[in-house]
């Protein structure tokens, strides 16, 4: 369980600190096909990890706007 163990790559095993480098990583040594996320330009190795992350934005809006109002 160290810090390393979250991000790693799925071709050749390397593992990286954040999911951004794991996404550059695979873009530049495996010419992986990233997505791309329409709302704030983040990149993804899958579109699973796209919609994920579309879903989570969206709840995150929504409670920003609890706050607001
Ligand atoms: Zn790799
Ligand atoms: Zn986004």
């Amino acid at each position: 369980m160290g810090l390393f163990s979250k991000h790693e790559c799925e071709e050749c095993h390397t593992r990286f600190k954040s999911y951004g480098e794991l996404v550059t990583h695979a873009q530049d040594a495996h010419k992986h096909r990233v997505v791309k996320c329409s709302g704030c330009g983040k990149l993804f190795l899958h579109e699973k990890d796209r919609l994920h992350h579309v879903k989570e934005e969206k709840e995150h809006k929504v409670d920003e706007r609890r706050h607001r109002f």
